[in-house]
């Protein structure tokens, strides 16, 4: 199954945002379709999300050119929407992937906008500018650009095992690589070896890349590793974590395939964490 908000849908067509005429032309138009989020949620009509073609306000947040040309936005949904989860919307695998990847940039871009209403260097109101992509503080003149918080994820490996916790508000059985936000001044590397270490006690030598994936909950850039453990000793950070184990690659198999006999399950195929899984157990 495919990652969820990974697969392409459309030209963010950057240029165009410094073009704000040609923007508000985009957004006239009767083609135009405008997805609307409020939180966590979107709009939604039925079990789909909700396409307008008119906008609620004068500006809206340019998301690009669909294949066809089309004109994609995103704005803030009125409390009086009917409103659904994407975690949701996720889960049914009843949308394209193209137009979860579109739900992931407007979810997290009108949560930006919802969140930073105001200029953090001097606490006036700021105007939202580039289609979306910057907000503009008249008084202080300061620029503010949107957030992307990258996690680390991974899965590490030793002797024929692997590394996987769970903490204590997921799913019973569920587990999942280990995971943490990055901090500022650190390597991709040195921050998963510092999470695995933190959360588990385990040193790890070797880390390589795999893939990322966006994860709009609000706006995480989730970037998958593997590793390999230079130690195998556990210890459990509780603060963090409610269990961690090295499974052996038989009954991790198990655990993707729902076959566990105690009902232990790997994470949603939609997740990355699946995929990394899979990634080290196919060797
Ligand atoms: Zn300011």
């Amino acid at each position: 199954m495919t990652l969820a908000f990974v697969t392409p849908a459309h030209d963010r067509m950057e240029d165009l945002r410094r073009e704000p005429h040609k923007i508000e032309a985009l957004l006239a138009s009767p083609q135009a379709r405008i997805y609307r989020a409020r939180g966590d949620l979107i709009e939604v009509e039925g079990e789909r999300p909700r396409i307008s073609h008119v906008p609620l306000g004068d500006a809206a947040i340019f998301l690009g050119l669909a294949a066809d040309g089309v004109p994609l936005f995103a704005e803030q949904a009125p409390e009086s929407a009917t409103l659904a989860p994407l975690r949701g919307l996720m889960l049914s695998g009843a949308l394209p992937h193209e137009e979860l990847t579109l739900l992931a940039q407007a979810r997290s871009l009108v949560h930006w906008h919802e969140t930073h209403g105001f200029c953090a260097k001097c606490g006036t109101q700021s105007e939202m500018k580039d289609g979306g992509y910057r907000r503009h503080c008249n008084a202080c003149n300061a620029d503010h650009f949107p957030r992307t918080d990258p996690v680390v994820i991974i899965t590490v490996t030793w002797n024929g095992h692997v590394l996987l916790g769970r903490q204590s508000s997921w799913a019973p059985g569920m587990y999942s690589a280990l995971a943490g936000f990055m901090e500022p001044g650190e390597t991709i590397e040195n921050a998963a070896r510092r999470e695995v270490w933190e959360e588990a006690g385990i040193r790890v030598g070797k880390v390589g890349y795999v893939q990322s994936q966006p994860w709009p909950f609000p706006s995480s850039i989730m970037i998958g590793l593997t590793g390999e453990a230079d130690t195998h000793d556990i210890r459990i950070d509780h603060h963090e974590l409610e269990d961690a184990r090295w499974f052996s690659f038989a009954e991790a198999q198990q655990m993707v395939a729902r076959t566990h006999p105690q009902g232990l399950t790997a994470t949603h195929p939609y997740a990355i964490a699946h995929h990394l899984l899979l990634k080290v157990l196919e060797r």
